[in-house]
């Protein structure tokens, strides 16, 4: 058996060697390459039209019709050699790509090849798990497996070819409607890629408009740029007005196409072993031959291919050279997300360690509200010392608020009516100066209070409302797990009573002893513990707010410095019984400073005490004047209040005992509250929260550090930092592919050297 090999011109070797060596390498099935793709209907002869261009045999076996891709692949080649794999469908399971593998053949020469084509054909339809006999129903009718078949020799072209299964309307032998629409997707998939030429298979003895192929190629080729009609089998078209038909195609006077149609003789179904050139005398006849030349025949049509193909190349050069930067770009990318390697204990360390830096790196920023340092910071929960911060203006004002039991009593509001009743002013004085007042109002209190309001000027009622969007309150179930024995459920603070001077006159009248002017200072001691007995849970809440926000933090930095899952979990594992004990030391903190301030004897050095008291004294002695005061209008500079001597003297006198020691009481109280509530709340603040939360060595943010990394037992960097077989495939595949693809890019560039 010979088979005749047409000499063909290449316009251009060069360019598709290089265009075959980058298929060589395997980036086909990263970046599509210029190739020939043959569809039609079943029985067309598209794989008599193969054979044809490429000179293998292909048997005649209805039951092989095509089943499967084939591609064929043929370069130029000081050596003969053939090649022959199957490369697994998109969905294939391990198990069959496994299979698969054991399918490989290589033949020394083509001639070879061509003789055990048919036997081969048949074991690659087993491995593909391909029904044999279609009339049983075991295995599949049709695969997604591709059989490669890659010829090298010096005489062949450069050519890549790829057989499709036909397209079918009708169910026969074993073939359901699922199969229709199978092999129909299958084609679309192959024609749908621009560098692709899309060569429609036409008999010649059917009716064109029966073939759908012309209307799947429009859909993907709009311009008709890629698609070639190839017209078969002419010999059996006998009519003449069956030959005028196929006549106005070839010439594109009926159903145009851009690229034309060509009209060519494949071996028929009679067995026959022609040459190539004797089918062609086909067209040494009437009507035949008096078309033109370059549009009858094999060797037109290759020339024609060669052409379009390096036509084709060389218009998507540039796009090929993009996809495959691309492509590099995005394995680098991914590679770059999987961390570093880390098979032994050294690259695990150094894995573990590197991110334990980035993870300090994160903390710092987020203390120092250097949340321009990375992008990342626009996630609200790495935004650790602006959410502790809101956090804190809100106890702050929360414990102003409602921490005391009682209110105490407002000194400035006078017990008596603000005005006199002006009824009780004799006349006579009131003529005199008709625009005197008769007595001193207070002063208007200001509208809000100075905690309600932060330095920056935003309100509390702001800072509340961004806790709530953060959903500081709002535990998951897995936080729950993890902190409940820490933190404790948000609730409610009660408001402060009123009735404050009926409460500590009872507390008095139970405690008092022999008082002359004195009192029992144990008394200061009971009132205050009881004034100050929600101070507990105001600041646990708090505490509770820091923490979850904190652990949320160290959660979230994490997950931007380790995107690899596992490992993720596994670290989170290994820190978190420290976080927690860490969590519970800044709580212990923050319950002893409860404990200091509610259970020893009040007492303070501050030199303030002296001077609330003092000022509280004049207070009273203001108010108890108040009623007698008069407006002076003869003074300049603003108005004045006068009050008499005699006056103050009555005013001092009138006060029982009891009274007055209830008063101090209070006074005592009062001051020492404010300024005991000054300093609890900045301890807190200061010490369990800044230093044992936040910046102390203590720190939780503290755990995950370079030391601890290296300080970790092997056994257990192993079990953190070890990776997971995925990703050490996936490192690999990457490798590979990134490896490939720069060689490719070497071979496009020296190409664009020439
Ligand atoms: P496919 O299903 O599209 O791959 O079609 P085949 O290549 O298997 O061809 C179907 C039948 O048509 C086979 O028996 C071929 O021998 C026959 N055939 C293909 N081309 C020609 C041709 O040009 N002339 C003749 N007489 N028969 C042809
Ligand atoms: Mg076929």
């Amino acid at each position: 058996m010979t088979i005749s090999r047409d000499p063909v011109i290449l316009s251009n070797p060069a360019l598709l060697e290089r265009v075959d060596k980058l298929r060589d390498l395997n980036i086909g099935q990263h970046v599509p390459l210029p190739q020939l793709v043959v569809v039609g209907d079943q029985s067309s002869g598209k794989s008599s039209l193969l054979e044809s261009l490429s000179g293998i045999p292909f048997p005649r076996d209805q039951s092989l019709c095509t089943r499967h891709a084939t591609q064929i692949t043929s370069r130029r080649d000081s050596n003969d050699s053939v090649l022959i794999n199957i490369i697994p469908g998109p969905n294939a399971t391990e198990e069959h790509k496994e299979q698969l593998k054991g399918f490989r053949n290589k033949l020394p020469s083509g001639s070879e090849f061509r003789k055990q084509f048919t036997d081969i054909l048949k074991k690659a339809n087993e491995k593909m798990g391909l029904r044999t006999d279609l009339s049983t129903g075991k295995g599949e009718v049709f695969s997604k497996d591709v059989l490669k078949i890659e010829i090298s020799g010096p005489r062949e072209d450069y050519l890549t070819i790829i057989d499709v299964p036909g397209i079918f309307r009708t169910t026969t032998q074993g073939t359901t409607r699922d199969d229709m629409t199978l092999v129909k997707d299958m084609v679309k998939g192959y024609i749908k890629d621009d560098r692709t030429i899309i060569l429609a298979v036409l008999p010649s003895n059917v009716d064109i408009a029966t073939q759908e192929i012309l209307e799947l190629a429009k859909d993907v080729d709009k311009n008709g740029e890629r698609t070639l009609g190839v017209l078969t089998k002419p010999d059996l078209v006998l009519e003449p007005s069956a030959q005028a038909a196929v006549c106005d195609l070839v010439l594109n006077k009926k159903r145009s196409l851009t690229l034309g149609y060509f009209l060519v003789r494949n071996r028929g179904a009679d067995g026959g072993f022609e040459e190539q050139s004797e089918l062609d005398r086909v067209f040494q006849t009437q009507p035949w031959a008096d078309l033109p030349k370059d549009r009858v025949g094999i060797s037109a049509l290759k020339e024609q291919l060669q052409s379009l193909l390096v036509d084709i190349t060389r218009r998507e050069f540039p796009k090929l050279l993009q996809d495959v930067n691309n492509q590099i770009k995005d394995c680098k990318r991914e590679l770059d997300s999987l961390g570093l390697p880390r098979q032994d204990e050294r690259e695990q360390r150094s894995f573990l360690s590197h991110i334990a830096g980035a993870f300090q790196e994160r903390a710092r920023e987020a203390l120092a509200a250097h949340y321009n340092a990375d992008p990342v910071f626009e996630q609200d929960e790495l935004r650790l010392i602006t959410q502790v911060m809101n956090i804190t203006d809100v106890f702050n004002a929360d414990f102003r608020e409602s921490a005391h039991s009682r209110h105490f009593e407002d000194l400035g509001v006078p017990k008596t009516p603000v005005v006199a009743e002006p009824k009780a002013e004799p006349k006579a004085e009131q003529n005199a100066d008709p625009k005197a007042e008769p007595v001193a109002k207070r002063p208007e209190r200001p509208a809000h209070r100075d905690w309600e309001e932060t330095p920056a000027g935003v309100t509390v009622d702001n800072l509340r409302a961004l806790l709530d969007k953060a959903k500081v309150d709002e535990i998951a179930p897995q936080e729950l797990s993890e902190l409940g024995d820490i933190i404790i459920p948000i609730q409610e603070i009660p408001k402060p009573r009123d009735n404050f001077t009926a409460w500590i006159n009872d507390v008095h009248l139970q405690f008092r002893g022999m008082d002359l002017g004195t009192f029992n200072p144990y008394l200061v001691s009971i009132s205050f513990a009881e004034q100050s007995h929600k101070w507990g849970d105001i600041t646990k809440i708090y505490m509770s707010r820091v923490i979850i926000t904190l652990h949320r933090f160290i959660a979230a930095a994490l997950r931007s410095v380790c995107t690899e899952e596992q490992a993720r979990n596994h670290l989170w594992y290994a820190i978190l019984d420290t976080l927690v004990e860490r969590y519970k030391t800044a709580m212990a903190k923050a319950n002893l400073l409860i404990e200091v301030e509610q259970r020893k004897q009040p007492y303070t050095l501050n030199r303030q005490f002296a001077a609330a008291r003092m000022e509280a004294r004049g207070h009273r002695i203001t108010e108890l004047l108040r009623p007698t005061a008069r407006r002076d209008t003869k003074q300049f500079g603003g108005v004045q209040y006068m009050v008499s001597l005699d006056d103050i003297a009555k005013a001092a006198a009138g006060k029982p005992n009891v009274e007055q020691l209830q008063e101090d009481i209070h006074d005592i109280l009062k001051a020492y509250y404010g300024l005991a509530a000054d300093r609890f709340i900045d301890n807190v603040f200061q010490l369990a929260v800044d230093y044992y939360l936040l910046t102390g060595p203590s720190s939780p943010l503290k755990v995950f550090t370079q030391d601890w990394v290296i300080n970790l037992e092997p056994g257990e960097l192993e079990r953190i930092a070890s990776e997971t077989k995925q990703a050490k495939k996936n490192r690999s595949r990457l490798g590979k592919k990134i490896e490939d693809l720069s060689n490719a890019l070497k071979i496009l560039k020296s190409q664009d050297e020439q």
